[in-house]
């Protein structure tokens, strides 16, 4: 399907989640997922409007970093928004910060520490996700739940970082409501840290939702989609 008819197709089911759960439009960002298509097809879709864009590994998002933001970038349009969606290995930190603009996966004080070296290296302040383990699934990243408000106060430590909101990943359903509670419990942690700490009142975001069960993310709160197959497609290598 062409891209315009996927980003239609895609909008169409966004209003209609939003005026099932009497949001707005405005207040749902959608991340275009670049990691499995091409310069080619990444830069169509910068270029048809989807101005931010994810991708989960920086080996595989080099090439197109470059050719979109880097020094003598060969697209000579304004950038794009980048965001980091992957797990992120400490010492991967340097690579990314200061290109990407904001890390949805944040999971470790280790990881916080490295963010916040670079950045105040480069006197940056890096918006950050707290990716959370809300499935309880053994093979998904992030923290446990219970551990969240003790790292949040941790955070302090290092102010290069701003924690701006919660991330997770629910598992696959083959019946996206199915994941609902996930989303729900996300958003109820949400609401907790900003009633109950002072440092955690800026943690307003919540980054769920996948071409799987976005609608439903939506529905629950999500004001980050991150969308990768169904918005830019699968390609094979
Ligand atoms: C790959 C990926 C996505 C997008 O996946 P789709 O199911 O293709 O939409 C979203 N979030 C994360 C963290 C990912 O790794």
């Amino acid at each position: 399907m062409p891209l315009q008819d996927r980003i239609q197709q895609v909008e169409q089911r966004i209003a209609a989640a939003c005026q099932r759960s009497g949001r707005l439009r405005e207040d749902i960002n959608v991340i275009a997922v670049t990691k499995y298509v091409s310069l080619e097809t990444t830069v169509s879709a910068y270029k048809s409007g989807l101005l931010h864009l994810g991708e989960n590994r920086w080996q595989d998002a080099e090439e197109k970093w470059v050719a979109l933001s880097g020094k003598d970038r060969s697209v000579p349009e304004d950038v794009p928004t980048w965001h980091f969606i992957g797990s992120l290995q400490t010492n991967k930190a340097k690579d990314v910060v200061g290109k990407f603009s904001y890390i949805h996966s944040l999971d470790r004080l280790s990881l916080a520490e490295a963010i916040h070296k670079k950045a105040s290296q480069l006197s940056i302040i890096v918006p950050c996700f707290i990716q959370v383990n809300v499935s309880g699934e053994m093979s998904k990243h992030g923290m446990e739940p219970e551990e969240l408000s003790g790292f949040i106060d941790a955070l302090q430590a290092f102010p290069s970082l701003q924690p701006i909101g919660l991330m997770t990943m629910a598992p696959y359903e083959s019946k996206p409501e199915e994941t609902r509670l996930v989303f729900r419990a996300l958003r109820e942690l949400r609401d907790v840290i900003q009633r109950d700490s002072a440092y955690g009142s800026g943690i307003k975001h919540l980054s769920m939702g996948m071409s799987n069960d976005f609608d439903v993310a939506i529905e629950e709160g999500a004001t980050w989609i991150r969308l990768g197959s169904i918005l830019v497609g699968k390609e094979e290598e």
